[in-house]
């Protein structure tokens, strides 16, 4: 064999057309590590897995008989020590002293199916690396989701604690906090807007024997009903608030002397004329209207003044402040 071709950078073989090895170059042998004698006169297939055998079979022959030539057939040979060595096959049928050859060039793959390998494995990584960050993302969007469902309970629980902090239990009405915050911020508006408001206080007419007469819980009752009727009597505007014990303050907004004391007389007329479970229950109120120089103490004082009033003349009145003088 020329050296040219026993040392080419690429294995050589020449075959007969039945298989049969007749010419191997030296290149080939130091790749599997075959001695010469155990590869010449040899069946190329005896190089092959069953798997390989079958590929060579059902492409190899019909392929090169038909067409004179194999291209880039890629098949595996197993070196002398059984492991799987994948090649690159180039052959062509070709006539030598008048007997049909195989010649065939076999390139060594190895190094390009690990890059394959590699590749595909670093695609693998990729892949994977990909579908968790989309979990960690789906878990994230749930996270996020939960804190945001959470804030807006709390936000509802903050808003029912202040809700809370600003009313009586047993009525529902606002507490006296409630009432004197809404109370000193009219008072600030005033120099502003210069809104007439005025206030009434309302304490019911000898409770203390309601309480001793029924017993306290119906003395709650009625506690909790005049709440109800005060909060139906009061416009959108209005804060109606239980000061304390059994006297109830109604704030008025943009509600003058005459016409608080309109309201009021109403107010006293419903209550009178209601059904109750005990006796009838009346109640006496003192209504004070803000002066340019009243505070809230003053003003309260006023109304207080009034409504002591309205209990001497006898209870279920109503007295204005300014009717004092
Ligand atoms: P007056 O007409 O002068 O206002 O007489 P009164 O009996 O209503 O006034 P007094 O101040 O002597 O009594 C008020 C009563 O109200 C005494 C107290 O036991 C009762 N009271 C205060 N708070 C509550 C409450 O939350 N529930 C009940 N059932 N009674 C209460
Ligand atoms: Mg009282
Ligand atoms: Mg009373």
């Amino acid at each position: 064999m020329d050296d040219r071709i026993n040392n080419a950078p690429c294995g050589y073989i020449a075959m007969t057309h039945e298989g049969f090895i007749q010419e191997v170059n030296h290149t080939f042998l130091m790749e599997l590590g075959y001695p010469l004698i155990d590869v010449l006169d040899k069946h190329i297939e005896s190089f092959m897995s069953t798997a390989n055998k079958l590929i060579f079979h059902s492409y190899f022959y019909p392929f090169i008989h038909l067409n004179g030539h194999v291209d880039e057939l890629f098949i595996s040979l197993k070196d002398c020590s059984g492991n799987s060595i994948p090649y690159l096959l180039n052959g062509r049928r070709l006539e030598r002293d008048g007997v049909e050859v195989f010649d065939c060039i076999l390139m060594q793959m190895g190094r390009r199916v690990d890059y394959e390998h590699e590749l595909r494995a670093a695609k693998h990584q990729m892949e994977e690396a990909y579908k968790e960050k989309e979990t960690a993302l789906a878990k994230l969007v749930t996270l996020h989701a939960e804190i945001e469902k959470k804030q807006a309970e709390l936000l509802e629980m903050n808003a029912l604690l202040l809700e809370m902090s600003h009313t009586d239990k047993l009525t529902g009405l606002k507490n006296r906090r409630y009432f004197q915050e809404a109370l000193d911020g009219l008072i600030q508006g005033y120099p502003v807007d210069h809104q007439p408001f005025s206030l009434f206080i309302l304490d019911i007419d000898h409770f203390k024997r309601v309480n001793d007469t029924y017993g306290h819980q119906i003395g709650d009752d009625v506690l909790e009903r005049l709440g109800s009727i005060l909060k139906s009597q009061a416009r959108k505007e209005d804060i109606a608030a239980r000061y304390g014990g059994e006297e109830f303050v109604l704030l008025l907004p943009q509600v003058d002397r005459d016409e608080s004391t309109e309201m009021a007389e109403n107010l006293r007329h419903i209550v009178a004329c209601s059904i109750w479970e005990t006796a009838s229950i009346t109640v006496s109120i003192g209504i004070a209207t803000y002066t340019q120089d009243d505070t809230s103490t003053s003003l309260l004082k006023k109304a207080d003044k009034a409504l002591y009033l309205s209990k001497e003349m006898g209870r279920n009145r109503v007295t204005h402040a300014m009717d004092l003088t």
